[in-house]
């Protein structure tokens, strides 16, 4: 096997210095290897450093911050030593899950999850019976430490998850009050898709010399791979790729799943679909997985099914195609995954299936990659039954093609005379011997239609992450919906004018009336002028334009630039905001003057990690929205 130059030495979870249970039940669960954000974070918090973690969802930052911490328990101990803050009550009963697997061979290992709109009874007698972790959204924590059920007298660390998801929520006042009941020796782990201001003011008030752990993206994609996602959606994900796998033309495949579990699991199940598939884990012994790889060139085998780091540098020019079933952990993952195909200057195809939790996900591809990535439907079964004439006309072209069994001939002579029946039928008689039990064409199922990617796009982030875990927002109990509403987003309506400090703002020439969202508005600005995204702040949109705010003296060049960007039909013609546009200065960092003629609706938004800043823009569009669905 080849391997590319860049391949460094990968770390195993034993190389981490874990307790000996979590290493065993790693095992078992199939984690190949830590992720990137694990390699870092994990040895840091057994150390007992305070940590800053730049990750989202997908990264695998749960275990970056849980195995560590449990790790560091005293299981003897039985107020809670740990105390998680997530936003939501889905990630906090995710987050407990996960600390109940990891813990799964710590005898007497107890985590709670609490959140609002749950009976206090069952939670105070847990609270009383002792726990050893206790992971809740913000207020429900607050109630608890009040009622003096929840005692934070031995917490020795604190890990505050999604921490830019409760300031957008409202929260971050309930955290930091939080945070002050906690005893000043303490170990925290701040984790945050984003690093907006008062998470940073909140990392250097209340963490100890942390270590900021960020994964470097490496970003460079050929351009000879076509790069495609599905939006994972009313189709079972092994469906889904069934059907690619008739629609797309392939020669020889590989398909990327996290675990080593799952190699085997779905090449089994793509063998019983008649596919000649193998998986490839580091399991596997180094000689069958050489075989694997020379049986895969050789075109033996034509879909493998692996881990990251069993795939690493392979080089097999026959890989047209590169499914990920499971999101990779890291932007720069996606780059390496996605290198297996496009080899020696030949097409090649990538397809990302895109849970609607990981959006975020898409969108650091995205945005590391400086490259929109195409939506697809998946193949109609018109298509599908197309396809599967084809190949159905082909077989018997090929086969009379080939030489004949001259008993075949005979045979179906004599039946044909023996029974008087025409040729025709005993050929159509002889497909059906051959189809099996299964049935030949698709049915067609009414399908409801694939949302467009701008839908797809303002689809809630976390609705999304309910949805696939078959609890909807709408099914929250109305204690916790009315528990939100007391929590009104105050400080973000108060800034809905307000210039942050170092920013300017500048008006775009185009608005609702041209039907842009904010993520258009980002995306081509973080694109088109090469400004990191977080550099992009607050977005309002009124009907004929929009304003932008962007850091105080930008570049002539960038604004030229700038200027002539397409967004929505309309070039942006960006000019500082209350000047006219013909007259201003690029470069001029005069404070803005406020557009006193504005009559548009505003939907102010900031997106602060932008990307095409879909996620945090349906966050801050949201805010509204919730507020109707209230
Ligand atoms: P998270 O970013 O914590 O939401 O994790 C995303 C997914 O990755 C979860 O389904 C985890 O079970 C999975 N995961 C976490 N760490 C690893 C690992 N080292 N290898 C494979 N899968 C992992």
């Amino acid at each position: 096997m080849s391997t590319d130059t860049s391949s460094d030495v990968q770390v195993t979870f034993s190389d981490l210095a874990l307790d000996k249970s979590l290493l065993k039940i790693l095992d078992e669960i199939g984690y190949e290897s830590p992720s990137p954000i694990q390699e870092k974070t994990i040895p840091l918090l057994l150390e007992g450093r305070d940590i800053i973690g730049q990750a989202q969802t997908g990264t695998g930052k749960t275990a970056a911050f849980a195995l560590p911490l449990i790790s560091n328990i005293d299981i003897k101990q039985k107020d809670p030593s740990l105390l998680v803050l997530a936003p939501t009550r889905e990630l906090a009963i995710q987050v407990a899950e996960a600390f109940q697997k990891y813990a799964t061979y710590m005898k007497g290992f107890h985590v709670l999850p609490v959140y609002g709109g749950s009976e206090y009874s069952g939670q105070i007698r847990s609270l009383k019976r002792g726990v050893h972790v206790v992971v809740g959204t913000p207020g429900r924590v607050m109630d608890h430490i009040r009622k003096g059920t929840l005692k934070l007298g031995n917490l020795t660390a604190l890990v505050l998850d999604e921490a830019d998801e409760m300031l957008r929520m409202g929260f971050i006042d309930d955290v930091e009050w939080i945070l002050e009941q906690a005893p000043d020796e303490r170990q925290i782990a701040l984790f945050s898709a984003t690093m907006p201001q008062q998470i940073r003011r909140i990392a250097t008030k209340y963490l100890n010399d942390p270590e900021q752990v960020t994964i470097k993206t490496k970003t460079t994609t050929v351009n000879t791979i076509r790069q495609r996602f599905w939006p994972v959606s009313g189709v079972h994900k092994l469906d889904a790729l069934t059907r690619i796998l008739e629609a797309e033309d392939f020669d020889g495949m590989i398909i990327f799943v996290r675990t080593k579990n799952s190699t085997e699991e779905l090449a089994e199940k793509l063998k019983a679909r008649g596919y000649s598939a193998a998986p490839l884990n580091g399991d596997i012994a180094q000689n069958k997985r050489e075989r694997t790889v020379n049986d895969l060139k050789r075109g033996n085998v034509d879909i493998v099914v692996a881990t990251d780091v069993a795939a690493r540098g392979l080089d097999v020019e026959r890989i047209s195609h590169v499914v990920n079933y499971d999101v990779p952990h890291d932007t720069e993952s996606y780059v390496h995954r996605i290198g297996r195909t496009g080899r020696a200057g030949r097409q090649g195809d990538a397809i990302l299936f895109v849970a609607p939790r990981e959006k975020r996900m898409l969108s650091a591809i995205e945005r590391a990659t400086r490259q929109k990535i195409d939506m697809m439907e998946l193949p109609s079964t018109e298509v599908i039954n197309d396809k599967r004439i084809d190949k159905f006309k082909d077989r018997i072209t090929d086969t009379l093609s080939k030489d004949a069994n001259p008993i075949f001939t005979q045979l179906i002579e004599q039946y044909q005379q023996e029974h008087n029946i025409p040729a025709v039928e005993i050929a159509a008689a002889l497909a059906q011997l051959l189809q099996g039990g299964n049935e030949f064409l698709l049915t067609n199922k009414p399908k409801r239609k694939q949302k467009s990617r701008e839908d797809w796009d303002q689809d809630g982030g976390s609705r999304g992450r309910d949805r696939d875990r078959g609890r909807g927002r709408e099914d929250r109990p109305r204690r916790e919906r009315s528990e939100r509403s007391e929590r009104p987003p105050r400080k973000e309506r108060q800034k809905d004018t307000e210039l942050d400090e170092g920013m300017s703002r500048y008006r775009i020439e185009v608005g609702h009336d041209h039907q842009v969202k904010p993520g258009n508005i980002v995306g081509a600005i973080a694109n088109e002028a090469d400004i990191e995204s977080r550099y992009i702040g607050r977005i309002s949109i009124y009907d004929d334009h929009s304003t932008v705010d962007l850091p105080e003296g930008m570049p002539k060049e960038l604004l030229y630039t700038l200027k002539k960007v397409w967004v929505s039909g309309q070039q942006l013609k960006i000019s500082l905001d209350g000047q006219d546009n013909k007259s201003q200065t690029p470069g001029d960092s005069s404070k803005h003057s406020s557009d006193k003629k504005k009559t548009g609706k505003r939907h102010p938004v900031m997106p602060s990690d932008g990307g095409r800043g879909n996620d945090d823009n349906r966050g801050k569009l949201s805010l509204k929205k919730r507020a109707r669905r209230r």
